[in-house]
């Protein structure tokens, strides 16, 4: 068996810093708060360079030394990708945007079609590095689908419960994949207490969003990514779509573990946390200059992977934001529709909801002077638009009657 040589030496609670060992079963600390993994830096730096980096294939796994896992045959694989950036010119050319200034971090191309992989990889891996032979979580589609292909691969146990009105194409996937898969009427923080509840009884593993400590891990890879990417130099303003925020608090880590190691300066992106209208807590808390957010009632949104109320992770959300010079944004589900649309319809890029959402919360930032028109932006887009209703725009013909071919001449320009 081939050991990877890591570099983890300790886990580390993100409220209190107080020290948990590694390579042990770990859920939230002592307080109730997320763990985080602690690694040797220094000693990173001397492993690995930058040169070699850029030789390796594997996606995600390119990074290994900054990752948790440490036996190599417990990595668990399903063709990750560099996933690529990709400008957007048409759509804002009539807002005066410099050529080039606007990207989309494409995840959608990641197994299970959403960048929940990059955390469900590293979860799952761990859990099986960790002998764990049942795992549970609530789930809004995607987390559930990644957990669930993951876990499968390698015969690891899921269990999944999703709100009932969780988009039709997620429920499938995770079923086919090998979830065991329960609907509840109600919000996904709902089916997070089934699972904490049931944990005794059952026996699974508790992976839910940051109550475990390596999905961060695996989300921090889009800041090393879009690191190595960008050459090291990173955007302006990265824009994400924020529900239970491990992307956003997952590369604030790798801006820190990459500034440690001397790789990236001192120069940060502005953090900006999209949510949908009806379901803003980071919002409501950040324009209230609070550090914890209180459970938003009645959530709505078509952007499923954003409908959180409560995220147990808040103040790292808040945090980040706040040390960045970034802000909080929330748009309606109306503006998030149009943002898929002129997108789709000026740059041939189908976004999922939520990738649609940090859009439209661009061009809203850009209105009222947020951001300028010559920033060097990153929109982040979460998952396939492909997973989600779309709308019907067609025309229909019957054989044997005459087609209208006048109506489809090309107007002129
Ligand atoms: C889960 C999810 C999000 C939100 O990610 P968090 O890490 O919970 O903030 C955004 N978009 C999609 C498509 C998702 O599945």
């Amino acid at each position: 068996m081939s050991r990877l040589s890591t570099f983890i030496t300790h886990l580390e609670c993100s409220h209190t810093g107080e020290v948990y060992e590694a390579g042990a079963v770990h859920g939230l600390s002592q307080t109730g708060k997320p763990l985080l993994v602690r690694y040797n830096l220094p000693e990173i730096a001397k492993a690995v360079s930058k040169d070699e980096l850029r030789q390796r294939s594997g996606g995600f796994w390119r990074y290994k030394e900054f990752l948790p896992v440490t036996n190599e045959e417990n990595i668990i694989r399903l063709g990750e990708v560099v996933t690529p950036l990709v400008p957007i010119t048409r759509s804002v050319q009539k807002y005066g945007v410099t050529d080039g200034a606007v990207m989309i971090k494409d995840d959608s191309r990641l197994p299970t079609g959403s960048f929940k992989a990059r955390g469900l990889a590293l979860a799952v891996s761990m859990a099986k590095e960790l002998g764990l032979r049942h795992l549970a979580m609530p789930t809004n589609g995607n987390a559930g689908a990644a957990m669930a292909a993951y876990a499968s691969r390698v015969g690891i146990k899921t269990t999944v419960f999703c709100p009932s009105d969780t988009p039709k194409i997620n429920i499938a996937e995770m079923a086919l994949q090998g979830a065991n898969v329960y609907l509840i009427n109600g919000l996904i923080n709902d089916c997070g207490k089934i699972v904490g509840e049931g944990k005794d009884t059952v026996g699974w593993f508790d992976v839910s969003t940051l109550k475990e400590p390596y999905r961060i891990e695996g989300k921090k890879t889009i800041g090393l990514e879009i690191a190595e990417q960008m050459n090291w130099d990173l955007p302006d303003v990265i824009f994400y779509p924020t529900g239970g925020g491990t992307g956003l608090i997952g590369m604030w880590k790798a801006f820190d573990e990459l500034e440690a190691i001397g790789w990236i300066g001192s120069k940060r992106p502005r953090m900006v946390a999209v949510q949908a209208a009806g379901c803003a807590p980071i919002v409501k808390s950040f324009d209230d200059g609070a550090n914890h957010a209180t459970l938003w009632k009645n959530a709505q949104t078509i952007a499923a992977g954003i409908r959180v109320p409560a995220a147990i992770g808040d103040f790292l959300i808040l945090k980040a934001v706040r040390d960045s010079g970034g802000f909080a944004i929330a748009v309606s589900d109306e503006a998030i529709c149009d943002a898929r649309d002129e997108l789709a319809i000026n740059d041939g890029f189908l976004m999922c909801p939520e990738g649609a959402a940090t859009y439209a919360a661009y061009v809203h930032a850009l209105k009222s002077g947020l951001v300028e028109p010559q920033n060097r932006v990153l929109l982040f887009n979460s998952a396939t638009g492909l997973k989600y209703d779309m709308p019907l725009k067609v025309q229909t013909l019957s054989l044997g009657e005459r087609i209208p071919y006048e109506d489809m001449r090309s107007s002129p320009p």
